[in-house]
Parts: C-alpha cells; sequence; structure tokens
C-alpha cells in the first residue's frame, strides 16, 4: 500500500504550544465523536484534515521526558519512533520567549533525524513577520514561519506549504470490493504475530519485507469461512519476517496507519499480563478514528479459575470500550475462541458498511421518541423530526429538529442505542450528529 497518511511530528520544549496546535489540527474530527461512551481523549497521537489531505499528527511531548515512570519511558521512545518515522517535523519555538538554550538543543538532535523541518513561530499573534522570526534564523533551519495556534493565523499558509508534495488521500472504501480489512493491535508480546500466524495457517507465504523502508507496509490477503480478508500490517507481521532477528519496534504510529485502513480491529491483550492504560490508549485510538472494534483477551488457556476472573476484573475495569465492543477470551496458541473471533470479525463488517436509508432511520427516530419523549427544555419540547445517514467506516447517523444542542447527553446516548439494537451495528462506535433547522 502506497497510501499511507503522511506523518506530522510536533517538537519543541515545553509551554511553545504544541499541544494548543495539535488540538487546532486533530480538532473537527473530535466534534464529530465527542459523543461516544467511554472515549478518552489521546494527548499525542491523532488524526486530522486539511482541504481533503488526510495526515496524522504527533505532539512529541515526551521528548524531554520530565518523569520516570513507564508510560513517561514509552512516551518517550515513542516520541523517537514518531521522529524516524516522520515525514515532516514542525519544530515549535515560542515568540514571546524568544530563542532559548532548550530550542538550540533541540535544533541539533533534529538534526540527526535528517528529515524536512519547518520551523514555526508560535504565539505570534500581533507580530510583524520580522519581529517574530528574526531572533530564530541561527537556529539553522532557515526562516521561521510565524503562526498563532491559539488565534490560528498562519495555519493555512504552514499547512499548505509542508502538505504540497502530498496526494489527496482517497477514503479507503473506494479501493476495493468487499474484502474485509482486519488490523490486529496491541502491546508487543500480547500474540498478534501468534494470532496472525494462526489465522493464516502454517504454509502461508510473508509478502516480501524490505527491512529500513518504514514508510512501506505489508497486507496479507487470506480467506476465511469463504470470507476474503486483508489483514493489515502492524509489527508484529513484519518481525517474524525477517530471517535476521531484528527486533521490530513497537509503533504507535505504524498502528495509527493500519487502524485507519482497516474496517474492523483486532486489539489484542493479555490475560497472563497487566491490562492497563496503554492498552485502554490504544483502545481510544480505534474509538477515536471510528473503527469497529473486537476485543479479543488472549493466552487464556493455562489460566486457573481466580486468574481468570482476576483478568475478568481487570478488563471491564480498565478498559472502558465494552460497552460497544465485543469480547472475546482466546488462545492464539491453542486456536481456541478464533472461529467465534472471526464470525464477529464479519458481523462488525456488516455493521460499519451498513446501509440504512431515511425513511427507516425516521421510522427508528419516531419509535424512540414515541417510547421515551425528549424532555422538555424551558417549556419547549425539542422536536426529532427526520434522520439520515452520514456516511459508514464509521456509520455517521444525522438526526435533524429543533434546539437539538439542547438535548442531554443521556439521552442523545439512549438514542444510540435504539439506533444500535434496531441497525445492529455491532462493534462500531456510532456516531449521532445534530441539525437544528431545515
Ligand atoms: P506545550 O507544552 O508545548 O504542549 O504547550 P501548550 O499547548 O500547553 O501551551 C502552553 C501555553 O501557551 C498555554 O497557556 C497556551 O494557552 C499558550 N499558547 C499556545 N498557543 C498560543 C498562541 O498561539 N498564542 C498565545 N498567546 N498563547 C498560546
Ligand atoms: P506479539 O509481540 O504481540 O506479536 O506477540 P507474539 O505472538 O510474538 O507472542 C509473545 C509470546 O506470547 C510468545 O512467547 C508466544 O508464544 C506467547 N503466546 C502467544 N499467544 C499465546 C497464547 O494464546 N497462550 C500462551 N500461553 N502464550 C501465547
Amino acid at each position: 500500500m502506497n497510501d499511507q497518511f503522511p506523518i506530522i511530528a510536533l517538537v519543541g520544549r515545553p509551554n511553545v504550544g504544541k499541544s494548543t496546535l495539535f488540538n487546532r489540527l486533530t480538532g473537527t474530527r473530535d466534534a464529530l465523536v465527542a459523543d461516544l461512551p467511554g472515549l478518552t481523549r489521546d494527548r499525542q497521537y491523532g488524526y486530522a484534515e486539511f482541504e481533503e489531505k488526510h495526515f496524522i499528527v504527533v505532539d512529541t511531548g515526551g521528548l524531554m521526558p520530565d518523569s520516570g515512570d513507564a508510560l513517561a519511558a514509552l512516551a518517550e521512545e515513542q516520541a523517537q519512533i514518531a521522529l524516524e518515522e516522520a515525514d515532516h517535523i514542525l519544530f515549535l519555538v515560542d515568540a514571546h520567549k524568544g530563542r532559548l538554550g532548550a530550542d538550540e538543543s533541540i535544533a541539533r538532535h533534529l538534526r540527526k533525524f535528517k528529515k524536512p523541518v519547518t520551523l514555526v513561530v508560535n504565539k505570534a499573534e500581533g507580530q510583524t513577520k520580522n519581529q517574530a522570526t528574526a531572533d530564530f534564523f541561527t537556529l539553522g533551519y532557515g526562516e521561521a514561519t510565524p503562526i498563532s495556534a491559539e488565534k490560528g493565523d498562519g495555519l493555512p499558509v504552514l499547512l499548505r506549504e509542508i502538505l504540497k508534495d502530498f496526494p489527496e488521500t482517497p477514503p479507503p472504501e473506494a479501493d476495493d470490493d468487499d474484502t474485509i480489512r482486519v488490523a490486529i493491535i496491541g502491546r508487543p508480546n500480547v500474540g498478534k504475530s501468534t494470532l496472525i500466524n494462526k489465522l493464516l495457517g502454517e504454509e502461508r507465504v510473508v509478502a516480501a519485507d524490505q527491512p529500513g523502508t518504514t514508510r512501506d507496509s505489508i497486507a496479507v490477503k487470506f480467506d476465511y469461512a469463504g470470507r476474503k480478508h486483508t489483514l493489515i500490517d502492524t509489527a508484529g507481521i513484519r518481525r517474524r519476517a525477517r530471517v535476521t532477528e531484528v527486533i521490530e519496534k513497537f509503533s504507535i504510529v505504524k498502528t495509527l496507519q493500519a487502524i485507519e485502513r482497516a474496517h474492523v480491529v483486532i486489539a489484542v491483550v493479555d490475560a497472563q499480563a497487566d491490562i492497563g492504560e496503554q492498552d485502554a490508549r490504544l483502545m481510544g485510538l480505534v474509538a477515536h478514528r471510528g473503527r469497529a472494534l473486537i476485543l479479543a483477551v488472549n493466552k487464556w488457556d493455562g489460566l486457573d479459575k481466580a486468574d481468570r476472573e482476576k483478568a475478568t476484573y481487570h478488563v471491564t475495569l480498565k478498559l472502558p470500550f465494552l460497552e460497544y465492543a465485543p469480547l472475546h477470551y482466546i488462545s492464539a496458541k491453542a486456536g481456541t475462541g478464533l472461529p467465534k473471533l472471526m464470525k464477529d470479525v464479519q458481523d462488525c463488517y456488516a455493521a460499519t458498511m451498513r446501509e440504512m436509508k431515511t425513511p427507516e432511520l425516521t421510522r427508528a427516530l419516531e419509535q424512540a421518541v414515541e417510547s421515551n419523549p425528549p424532555p422538555a427544555v424551558m417549556g419547549r419540547r425539542i422536536k426529532l423530526r427526520y434522520a439520515h445517514q452520514g456516511g459508514n467506516n464509521p456509520p455517521v447517523i444525522v438526526v435533524h429538529g429543533n434546539q437539538t444542542d439542547k438535548l442531554a447527553t443521556h439521552y442523545k446516548r439512549y438514542l444510540a442505542n435504539q439506533f444500535r439494537a434496531i441497525f445492529k451495528l455491532k462493534g462500531v462506535p456510532l456516531a449521532l450528529v445534530f441539525k437544528t433547522g431545515d
């Protein structure tokens, strides 16, 4: 596949405005999915879009670690990997503070990566270009681009410039037939490769692997229960394909690429290890992108009753996506639970691609309203008139009415559950969009 999203990494010392810029770049999609239950906002990795071009933004906030815990360490390593995999680096500095020693260290550090770097002076609102940028010329990255992440000034110019060499991205639906694209994601050692090998069968041929070309991804086609599937690369496939025992680095960015291309994501966790925040983070990314999600709790073999209870407890406690994601207890090694898992892959695919007609959706809406009308706001009833489909993978349902901005969250969730039940939307994070007027 050569239709990967470009990766833009944001780098800079603390407080230059990386997360403000990150939020601004990834913001529109958040608005669309903001009503999802159990969604944890992932601060560091996100999808963004500008003038028909899609890209992935990585906030490498962890570049300068200040805490020693495991998650910070991973963030740090992931920041390095993100820089290695980045197509373009935005090096942020602060117009208010001027050039600091930390900026100079970062400037030196970035040279090692031999990547295109754009020096961006943030917080430049109200300053002339010359005032904002003059101080930074000696960092050695040429003339800086002034922006205001907070106000949005300068962003179109900046984005047009860095995205100019990347093609417009076709939506994934456009590229083939009814093949189900599956991504298997999870932390290192949870059993992804074992699961993949089991699904593909022993004698499969792995597509030629090319070490060093991190942008290439591998897609493996296979049939399962009479259906065509394509398995989308995450690090798991590649590592096994290597003769040279190079340990492939676990890459959140690659995981994001795979999620993007998938219809259905199987998130694997290890029942014999701690299930925790990193697993939840990965699943948060899937929910954020609106992909169908199935949770596979692996290594279920060899656990006694107490261990199983403990694992189940951790799954329900720590992974807040169970509200819609089907849950499977499997053993990739023994092959147990895989037929049922793959049946759900088919069901989730059907759900995420489901076509829902306007009269059917409107009837479902009317039924839902009839049995449980929305509460009145200041004496006025909220009217919900009709609904139509706004897209699939992920399914989007647009509900039209008046005062829809006053609808309570619990009522929106009630509606989502009604639609989910009637249209059998298994495993998908259904997005409801409300419109007032027309
Ligand atoms: P990070 O540590 O690099 O992620 O920085 P943040 O995004 O958290 O921003 C640090 C501070 O700078 C916050 O108080 C922001 O509100 C502020 N800030 C970010 N962007 C701008 C901007 O364009 N103009 C101004 N004046 N302040 C900004
Ligand atoms: P990956 O890094 O996620 O691809 O994980 P691997 O597939 O390489 O598996 C990591 C380790 O877990 C290996 O030693 C596997 O043999 C083991 N493993 C994988 N699946 C299972 C399972 O279902 N049960 C048990 N007991 N071990 C497993």
